[in-house]
């Protein structure tokens, strides 16, 4: 079994695969599916799915489906479908020429409906909503059998007809399995497979007014498409009798399902509908807002396919429920941007430092490496000149003792440039730092000093003249608290952090920053990683902060 380098041996849904193989249960196949329901984008729970079910295809050289479930039509759009491709590709994964839809299988789903009335295993009850539910018992109190479910099959097979050819109103009727109205299982006090719902489907049009039931229709998915492991999250585990049993019933090729934990993250919500309902109310500024947990947010946010993929390998697959830290996610974004991400000098509240010994009207150019990490990468020039900007947190008037960057008397590296000291500064009439004064030393070019002396701090900085302006905007916890959902509130939005976006729009970048395109990554040197928004022009570049340099997972792990 060959692996993707990051992903680590072994889970139990593996194991389940490896005693099939070894068993011969589906002639040594391996076939899996992603099934998104369209009725949202993707998050970082379905991106668990997705390298999970298609991770598990490339390393058995099996196949993968991505099928949309798309059996109800009320909720599900085609923008969605259209986003949810994307984000599975983006992901880096394949799914060849088997993009499906649940709702190309309507016609065999309503035949083998019809199939299970010719056996006497389903019936048209006419039953309301409630009253099913009322009959159907509690965990400890058997279902009552409906006055409708000795029905003759005929009478079945002419009523459950009419239901399809739009005689009778929503909600009239609805055709049920007729199984076992004392089972243990709820799921199995004949549930309901069909039910009118006169409503226009984004695939099918006005084709169809009955709609199939979600644990009718995935099994039959599966089968259909001769999946082998039906893999879905731990809700469906009470449910898989029911799987097995329409597929017993109708005596059609079985595929087994397997159940594992979901995803849940700290300091966000996992679930399509409270992610449309924080679009819907403006809370966030789309499914793509970068503070989304979704792929698409994630995407603008700055993550890389690769750090998501390696941390959906490394949380693992497992049989119990659990939370996972969001620092966890963040360190393994920041893990791969050291790795791959170019650096540049951007300063994000400016404070302009002049070097009244430097020459006015000229310039320098200056070498700087573009990814220590990575030697390939090469170097570029950085223009340096009389004026700068500088971050005004890295100079204090009166620094308190474990300040060791720029103060007045104080001698500072600029990055690759030169040692500066401060000689004094200029105020406006409120008191604020206009100007820092500063003279520099010709000899230490490049950032080291010929007699040896050291200075305790580097200073990142951009030439004055040479620097491009742009708006960066930092994000935070899209929540406030760790677990939004804890004491059901009923208004999420009201949860959002109030810091999570701040919008600095008078940042300062090195001019090589104009050459970036859309969703470029970077590292702004001693800030933080950064990607280019969509919202940019090559004028005014817009950055997204992706994550910060400080790495508290890691921090927290070492025990510090
Ligand atoms: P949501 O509540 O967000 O709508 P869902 O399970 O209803 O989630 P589907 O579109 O039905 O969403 O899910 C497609 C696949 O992704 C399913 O196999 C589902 O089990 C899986 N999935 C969804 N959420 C998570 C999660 N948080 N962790 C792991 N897998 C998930
Ligand atoms: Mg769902």
């Amino acid at each position: 079994m060959t692996s993707e380098n990051d992903s680590l041996p072994g889970d139990f849904v593996r194991d389940i695969i490896d005693g099939d193989l070894s068993s011969g249960r589906f002639d040594n196949r391996v076939h899996t599916r992603f099934p998104p329901e369209p009725n949202g984008y993707l998050h970082i729970g379905h991106a668990k799915a997705v390298c999970l079910n298609f991770g598990i295809a490339r390393d058995y050289g099996g196949l993968c489906n991505l099928r949309f479930d798309d059996t109800n039509p009320s909720k599900e759009e085609e923008e969605y479908v259209n986003a949810i491709v994307e984000d599975v590709r983006w992901l880096g994964f394949d799914w060849q020429d088997r993009l499906f839809f649940a709702s190309d299988y309507f016609d065999r789903m309503c035949e083998y409906a019809v199939r299970l009335i010719e056996t006497g295993n389903a019936y048209v009850d006419d039953l309301s909503a409630g009253e099913i539910r009322e009959y159907r018992g509690t965990l400890t109190e058997p279902g009552r059998e409906s006055p409708f479910r000795n029905r003759p099959v005929d009478e079945n097979l002419d009523l459950f007809s009419r239901m399809k050819n739009g005689e009778f109103h929503d909600g009239a009727r609805v055709l049920r399995a007729k199984i076992d109205m004392s089972h243990p299982n709820l799921n199995m006090r004949d549930p309901v497979i069909y039910r009118i719902l006169h409503a226009s489907h984004h695939r099918t049009g006005d084709k169809w007014c009955i709609y199939p039931m979600y644990d009718w229709a995935h099994g039959l998915e599966d089968s259909i498409e001769g999946v082998t492991h039906s893999i879905c999250t731990l809700e469906f585990e009470n449910h898989r009798p029911l799987y097995d049993w329409f597929l017993d019933a109708l005596d059609i090729y079985h595929p087994r399902q397997i159940e594992f934990a979901r995803l849940n993250l700290s300091y966000t919500v996992m679930s399509k509908r409270l992610l449309l309902e924080l679009v819907r109310s403006g809370s966030v500024s789309g499914w793509d807002d970068p503070r989304m947990p979704t792929i698409s947010g994630m995407r603008r946010r700055g993550c890389s396919p690769q750090s998501i993929r390696t941390f959906c390998n490394r949380i693992g697959v497992a049989k119990v429920n659990s939370t996972v830290s969001l620092e966890f996610l963040e360190h393994c974004v920041r893990e791969d941007l050291n790795l791959s991400s170019p650096r540049f000098m951007g300063v994000l509240d400016p404070v302009r430092l002049i070097i009244d010994n430097y020459p006015e009207g000229e310039s320098d150019e200056l070498d700087a490496v573009n990814n220590p990490e990575d030697p390939s990468a090469g170097s570029r020039k950085v223009t340096f000149s009389r004026e700068l900007f500088i971050e005004r947190d890295d100079f204090m008037e009166d620094p308190p003792g474990k300040f060791y960057r720029l103060a007045p008397g104080r001698e500072v590296r600029l990055r690759y440039a030169y040692f500066v000291t401060c000689t004094g500064v200029v105020k406006d009439g409120s008191g604020r730092i206009t100007e820092i004064h500063c003279s520099y030393d010709p000899a230490t070019r490049g950032g080291d000093a010929p007699d040896g002396r050291k200075v305790k701090s580097t200073l990142h900085w951009v030439s004055a003249p040479h620097a491009i302006d742009a708006e960066v905007r930092l994000y935070d916890k899209l929540f406030s608290v760790e677990d939004p959902l804890a004491g059901n509130p009923s208004d999420l939005a009201s949860l959002v952090n109030p810091d999570s976006l701040k919008i600095l729009s008078s940042c300062r970048l090195e001019p090589a920053c104009a050459s970036l395109g859309p969703l470029d990554r970077i590292q702004l040197e001693r800030i933080g990683y950064f990607c280019v928004d969509p919202d940019s022009s090559p004028s005014r570049p817009v950055l997204n902060r992706t994550v910060g340099l400080r790495d508290s997972w890691a921090k927290l792990r070492s025990g510090q």
